[in-house]
């Protein structure tokens, strides 16, 4: 068969549709109201840059959020005996979240994540992502089921056997003291959150700097090589 056909890149046609995510991702990443996702973020301080400041995603992050989405859905879709995308809200109705998936017959929540990491870590702020859920379903257990994108390695055998892309599923429980100071960890991170952006409002950029930031915190700093408000953070402090 002879090949009559041109095959060319077509950059403008992907910008428009990465255009088309981006007003998506807007929509879930911005509003007024508090969500569960400001809060658990590595740094408060770039969640407060983002909902004041917000800025538009590069193609990378427009195929990660896609990707994770995707993921999402498929999920949401192909697994039986759950509730999706279920709204949930502090007894003040401050703070609000969309619990991925919630088991019909414990209640509790499953939190779903894709990650493409060479050492298969479970994030922090992930896990506590989930605790804020299961707080304000009034939950001592949770899951996270992890999509592990790329091959990878457990923690304990960094330099041992390489895995294949596949699941896993992690229960997470806390005690009656964790529940609490979790719950108290919610109330006092949102209302500060409210707080600074607000005041944003009337007194510009230097009311973030009540956030806490990553870079003073040595085993968050590296969040900094990655984000887009340095030069704003750098100007507060
Ligand atoms: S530069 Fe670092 S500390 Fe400042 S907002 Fe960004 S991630 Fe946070």
């Amino acid at each position: 068969m002879f090949k009559t056909y041109k095959l060319t890149e077509d950059p403008a046609t992907l910008k428009k549709l990465v255009d088309a995510l981006q007003k998506n991702y807007d929509i879930r990443t911005r509003g007024t109201e508090v969500h569960v996702s400001d809060l658990v973020q590595i740094c408060l301080r770039e969640q407060g840059f983002r909902r004041v400041m917000p800025k538009p995603i590069t193609e990378f992050t427009a195929f990660y959020f896609l990707l994770g989405e995707a993921c999402h859905i498929a999920a949401q879709k192909l697994i039986d005996g759950v509730k999706t995308e279920v709204v949930v809200k502090t007894a003040d109705k401050k703070v609000q979240g969309h619990v991925d998936m919630v088991l019909n017959l414990t209640g509790t929540p499953v939190e779903v994540k894709t990650s493409t990491a060479r050492i298969r870590f479970v994030a922090q702020h992930y896990i506590t992502q989930l605790m804020y859920y299961m707080v304000m379903l009034n939950k001592r257990k949770g899951h996270l089921l992890y999509f592990w994108l790329s091959q990878g390695r457990l923690p304990t055998d960094p330099k041992g056997t390489l895995r294949s892309p596949s699941f896993g599923m992690y229960e997470v429980t806390i005690t009656d003291l964790e529940f609490a100071t979790i719950k108290a960890d919610i109330n006092n991170k949102s209302k500060l959150f409210s707080k600074a952006t607000a005041e944003y409002e009337t007194g510009g950029i230097g009311a973030l700097q009540q956030l806490p930031a990553a870079k003073f915190d040595e085993t968050k700093a590296f969040k900094c090589n990655s984000c887009k408000y340095v030069t704003e953070c750098n100007s507060i402090d």
